[in-house]
């Protein structure tokens, strides 16, 4: 068959989708999906990983399930390519687990996965059962409807994302690594933020360095109604009022320059100009204000710390030897987490005050966007989208992209769906939910995508197309 003949056959195939049932389908598999609890502590991913992996051998394919601990699994299946693939694999990614929801707080029982007014209710709607869903949608669809691919695709549903890794990706990459290895890791991390009349793709290339730093101040005991000069809570409030204190220096990084200048065409006099030239040390003192009064980049040019627990006391009229707090720092992707430690305890300055943390992260690494999944990706959204740009992004949050990265693998965090700030607040809120026009749209972006990448002539210059183009 000639490739004129190829291509009017696969087209012939793909008009044949009945995209009303993919979607029903993807409504209803993810409904049941919800209603396995994988909250995470403590997880319990092994059900719901064996629903999928049921879902997925119905339709033919042969998933392996993967256990790393009692009730924790995670499952892999592969969709292979040509006989004769020329490329290495493309990993899907999502995890399984889910971060706690109190249903007095609900319109809809978290964990009952209610399918109303277009929407899938419930905890992991978005983040990240869906995602899971809209991939294994996608997968079956290629596998059904297109002739095998120049490269393996990897679908992964991983367990304990949300808490540590320990049990899902990082564990995988340590045990199976030849399993999932890949030259290209699908992830979440971005998202297309829908505006009043456009879009923004942000696909994610970097993130955050996550540090989770426990505090515990030690004093002497007592009854309350005698002078204390060492009292543990006083020491920690003034380590605390010291922390608070910290100005953090601003600084760009190399995504966040990355980010600016793919935004620069879209931005008015003077910003279009400030953004383009960004990496020009000498434009920072005009630079720097701005982005430290805007809501999306205050938080990606310096570290952060945030108080998010506290303890410490028992009764009212009793000193406890110890009281605890817990922070939350995000640092910028090349910072060294030990130095960062070393001047945090500098600041506390108080040798009875223990800084700890569970895991010490690597510095990060970032994933350029100059690579052919990201064009890959960019040109399905630009034909399946609305109009919008296309940017790549450092992620604030923590996301298992960052075991890939540093595994080798060319990480990218998108999420194929259209959300607007509210919708997008729901993630690891209240009445989290998503659309079933987003399922269906995600399952688009990715089918097209995964065509896309097999494709030789993607890279070929269109000298005609207007294309929003990723710094080289
Ligand atoms: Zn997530």
């Amino acid at each position: 068959m000639n490739p004129a003949e190829q291509k009017f056959k696969i087209q012939n195939l793909k008009s044949k989708i009945d995209w009303v049932a993919v979607e029903e389908e993807a409504a209803n598999l993810l409904s049941r999906y919800i209603q396995f609890d994988t909250t995470n502590p403590p997880g319990n991913e092994l059900p719901a990983i064996e629903f999928l992996a049921d879902t997925l051998r119905r339709r033919d394919f042969a998933p392996q399930i993967i256990r790393s601990a009692p009730n924790r699994a995670n499952l892999i299946v592969r969709l292979k390519g040509q006989a004769e693939t020329t490329a290495p694999p493309c990993l899907l990614y999502a995890h399984a687990d889910v971060v706690p929801a109190d249903s007095a707080d609900w319109s809809e029982p978290p964990f009952g996965g209610c399918i109303k007014d277009g929407f899938v209710w419930g905890r992991g709607a978005l983040d990240d059962k869906g995602l899971g869903i809209i991939f294994l949608q996608a997968l079956t669809l290629l596998k059904q409807f297109c002739p095998p691919l120049n490269r393996d695709i990897i679908l992964l549903i991983a367990a304990d994302e949300e808490v540590s890794g320990r049990y899902g990706a990082a564990w995988l990459l340590d045990h199976h690594p030849d399993l999932i290895k890949a030259e290209y890791m699908w992830d979440e991390g971005g998202v297309g933020l829908q505006k009043t009349d456009d879009a923004l793709y942000q696909i994610a290339v970097a993130e955050k360095i996550s540090l989770t730093i426990k505090l515990v101040a030690h004093g002497t005991p007592g009854h309350a109604s005698i002078q204390n000069r060492d009292n543990a809570q006083d020491r920690l409030v003034q380590a605390l009022y010291r922390l608070k204190r910290w100005v953090h220096p601003t600084r760009l990084t190399e995504p966040v320059i990355q980010m600016l200048q793919a935004l620069a065409p879209a931005q008015p006099f003077p910003l279009a100009a400030l953004f383009a030239h960004a990496d020009k040390p000498l434009l920072w003192p005009l630079l720097q204000p701005r982005l430290k009064n805007n809501p999306i980049f205050s938080s990606l040019i310096c570290n952060t710390v945030n108080l998010t627990m506290l303890s410490g006391g028992k009764a009212g009229n009793v000193i406890p030897a110890r009281a605890e707090a817990t922070l939350d720092a995000r640092l910028l992707p090349d910072e060294d987490p030990a130095l960062f430690l070393t001047a945090l305890r500098s600041i506390i300055g108080d040798p009875k005050i223990s800084v700890g943390v569970e895991d010490l992260p690597p510095p990060q690494v970032s994933t350029s966007p100059d690579a052919h999944f990201f064009r890959a990706l960019s040109k399905t959204l630009q034909s399946l989208g609305s109009p919008g740009q296309v940017i790549p992004y450092l992620t604030p949050g923590a996301t298992d992209s960052r075991f890939f990265r540093v595994a080798g693998m060319k990480a990218y965090g998108f999420m194929p769906m259209l959300l607007d700030n509210t919708e997008l607040s729901r993630i690891h809120g209240i009445d989290e939910r998503v659309s079933i026009a987003n399922l269906r749209w995600g399952i688009r972006v990715v089918f097209e995508t995964l065509q896309r990448l097999s494709d030789p002539n993607l890279d070929k210059p269109e000298p005609n197309r207007r294309e929003v183009r990723s710094r080289e």
